[in-house]
């Protein structure tokens, strides 16, 4: 799962950068409103977190621009604005969330997965297909009776499978879910996981399609 980060101040920046990459997912951080508005346009994230005090454009401006133009990507916004005022205009902006600094990282971390679920139509924080379960909260995969700890790699390539069973997934969409912009890829990463991930819970839980990608068979 690939995050767009836009914040300027450096010193929570890099905090917020770090703990993103901990939970395995990959991260993208631009520091001012213009550049927020050109990343965006990509489309390359699934989720956004927004500092509203942003430099050449403001924050709620960069929100507005993002929903006028019909984006739903999750946004959660992270700022030093405490006023109630702020709060509910950047909400009713279209924020899908809000924390104000300073915060626990940890508590970002679990509203980030909160917008990324509401997104994905899932109710429940763990994702199933059949008999195969990934908890985002505890990178804890299943299929069957088989449980096992998956690297953080490992999580983001199951999880891009498992955010939407049945769909094919090509080589470079699976690098941009896993890696950021700065990020060497190495040819043979994506192989590598995959060859990972069937190692831990089996070979038929992650099926090849020649020529186009790989998948995980939707369920019934
Ligand atoms: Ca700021």
């Amino acid at each position: 799962m690939r995050i767009l980060l836009i914040e300027d101040d450096l010193m929570i920046g890099e905090a917020v950068s770090i703990a993103l990459k901990d939970a395995a997912y990959a991260v993208d951080w631009v520091k001012d409103g213009v550049a927020a508005g050109g990343a965006l346009e990509h489309g390359d994230h699934q989720a956004v977190l927004l500092d509203l005090g942003l430099p050449r454009r403001d924050g709620l401006e960069v929100l507005r621009r993002l929903r006028h133009a019909g984006n739903k990507i999750p946004v959660v916004v992270i700022t030093a604005r405490d006023g109630v005022e702020d709060r509910i205009r950047g909400l009713d902006i279209g924020a899908d969330d809000y924390l104000v600094k300073p915060f626990d990282v940890n508590e970002l971390l679990a509203r980030l997965r909160a917008v990324v679920r509401r997104q994905g139509g899932q109710a429940t924080p763990i994702l199933t297909n059949g008999r195969v379960s990934l908890d985002p909260a505890t990178r804890e995969a299943r299929c069957g009776d088989v449980v096992e700890q998956l690297s953080a790699r490992e999580f983001a390539l199951l999880h891009a499978f498992l955010l939407r069973p049945g769909r094919i997934l090509s080589r470079t969409e699976l690098e941009e879910h896993i890696y950021g912009w700065n990020e060497e890829v190495e040819s043979n990463a994506v192989d590598f996981l995959i060859h990972g991930v069937r190692r831990k819970l089996g070979v038929d839980v992650i099926k090849n399609v020649r020529g186009a990608g790989w998948m995980v068979e939707k369920s019934e």
